[in-house]
């Protein structure tokens, strides 16, 4: 089976790309022996997933992807962004980044933001991307014990309930990174065929 490393120690994400994709081996930054910080430095999610997927690809020479993603609110010009996982500084912390992110909305009527998620893909040495996007609206309070990061303060349009309510398999067909890594999967497809 041919094996494809994902780029990532987030073990939330990893959870929900791992149940994702099937037919391809996937092998962790553990797996491959590699601990040490990827940096990520760049002003737009496709820098940085290139970046962190180059970064592998050089260490191991094994057919590679990284995601970069995050959450930006209309109202504060997209941010936290690319500064998602840091948004209240390092190192990082989920629900100290939540609580910024909540503060800096507390006098805001415009509530709205979306996900986005941009993954790099280095296949046989040259690199695609793949990109995924879903709207939604920020609560005010916490709702939910699924999910990491700002799910459970995240409600997708369309639905009721915060992505850390919903169950998983529906997060993956409507949010950023299940879109992103479907349309990496087609790619992937046709490339095995
Ligand atoms: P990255 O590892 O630099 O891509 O950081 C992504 C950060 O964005 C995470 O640490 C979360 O704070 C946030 N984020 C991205 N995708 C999600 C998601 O699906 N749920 C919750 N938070 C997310």
């Amino acid at each position: 089976m041919q094996e494809l490393v994902i780029a990532s120690n987030n073990q939330g994400k990893i959870r929900e790309i791992k149940s994702m994709i099937d037919g391809l081996s996937l092998l962790s930054l553990k797996d491959i022996g590699f601990d040490q910080e990827i940096p990520e430095p760049f002003h737009t999610f496709e820098e940085n997933a290139l970046t962190k997927a180059q970064t592998i690809y050089q260490c191991c020479e094994k057919n590679v992807f990284a995601d970069d993603s995050g959450i930006c609110a209309n109202v504060l010009n997209g941010e936290p962004g690319v500064f998602s996982a840091r948004f209240a500084g390092l190192p990082s912390d989920d629900e100290k980044n939540l609580q910024k992110l909540l503060a800096e909305l507390n006098d805001k009527d415009d509530r709205s933001a979306y996900y986005k998620a941009v993954i790099c893909l280095i296949w046989n040495g040259e690199p695609y991307f793949f990109e995924g996007v879903c709207n939604g609206t920020i609560i005010e309070e916490k709702r939910g014990n699924g999910g990491f990061g700002y799910d459970p303060v995240f409600v997708p349009d369309g639905y009721d309930q915060t992505f850390a309510e919903l169950p998983l398999d529906i997060k993956n067909t409507i949010s950023h990174r299940g879109k992103a890594v479907r349309a990496m999967v087609a790619f992937l497809k046709e490339q095995l065929q």
